[in-house]
């Protein structure tokens, strides 16, 4: 990459207490690209995003964001900066209203009413199934729509950056289309730039451009997305082939 990119990764390592999992990754996302980091259960996926999101502080490394260091920062500046996560399990806050949830991603934002409301009516307008449900509980809804509210919520933070943590984890095949179609709509309309984690390969590679496969916190390989399916050894270990 000749230019600087979005978003550069030098050597991070992350550690839980004594235990080390991320061994030095490298890594890089450019403005408006879709990276996927795919790799098996454990191999520290989630560790690797929420490290960039400033939830955890690297033992080593550092994270350039916009060609500043952010190393180390904590959560409410990585939101600030324009890095949202979007987590595993959604974590939505259950006995709230969809609305209320939506509006709770937008608590940073500086930039007014007016914007705030039209990224609302945007997010509504991707995910139909939300709009009708404004007023339910979040913690009654399905599980497909409860990750479109846990999406939609990144959303409303106006990111320069969405981190998604595995969504289509426990979700049904059908499910999984809608969120693919969503993000790919997401990306088209706002070019937003976007890194996501998946175990499965097909859904990664099927909304990013190129991909870093994960092993047991080392990247062991990374390319162009059709490069990765076409790869024996990476099939192999990520489609049962
Ligand atoms: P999964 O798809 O299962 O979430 P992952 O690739 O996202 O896998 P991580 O959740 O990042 O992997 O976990 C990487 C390693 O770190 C695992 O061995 C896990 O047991 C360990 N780990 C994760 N969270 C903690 C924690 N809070 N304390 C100690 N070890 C942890």
């Amino acid at each position: 990459m000749v230019s600087e990119p979005l978003l550069r990764v030098e050597g991070l390592e992350v550690a839980y207490g004594e235990v080390q999992v991320l061994w030095g990754l490298d890594l890089a996302v450019a403005e408006q690209e879709v990276v996927a980091l795919v790799g098996s259960n454990g191999a520290g996926k989630t560790t690797t995003l929420k490290a960039l999101a400033g939830a955890l502080r690297p033992r080593a490394g550092r994270i350039v964001f916009e060609g500043r260091d952010i190393t180390g920062r904590p959560a409410a500046d990585a939101v600030r900066t324009g890095i949202v996560l979007v987590p595993e399990g959604r974590q939505l806050f259950a006995g709230m209203s969809v609305h209320e949830n939506l509006m709770m991603g937008a608590y940073a934002r500086q930039d007014g009413m007016g914007a705030i409301r039209q990224d609302l009516d945007w997010v509504y307008e991707l995910f139909r199934e939300l709009a009708k449900k404004r007023g339910q509980l979040a913690g009654t809804l399905s599980g497909g729509e409860q990750q479109m509210c846990a999406i939609g919520r990144g959303l409303m933070a106006k990111p320069r950056l969405l981190l998604l943590d595995e969504l289509s984890l426990g979700l049904a095949p059908v499910i999984v289309d809608r969120l693919v179609e969503i993000v790919t709509r997401i990306h088209r309309e706002r070019g937003l730039a976007i890194l996501l984690v998946e175990q499965d390969l097909n859904v990664a590679l099927a909304m990013a451009g190129r991909g870093y496969v994960l092993e047991t916190g080392r990247l062991v390989r990374s390319g162009a997305a059709e490069e990765l399916l076409a790869d024996e050894a990476v099939r192999a270990a990520y489609l049962g082939m």
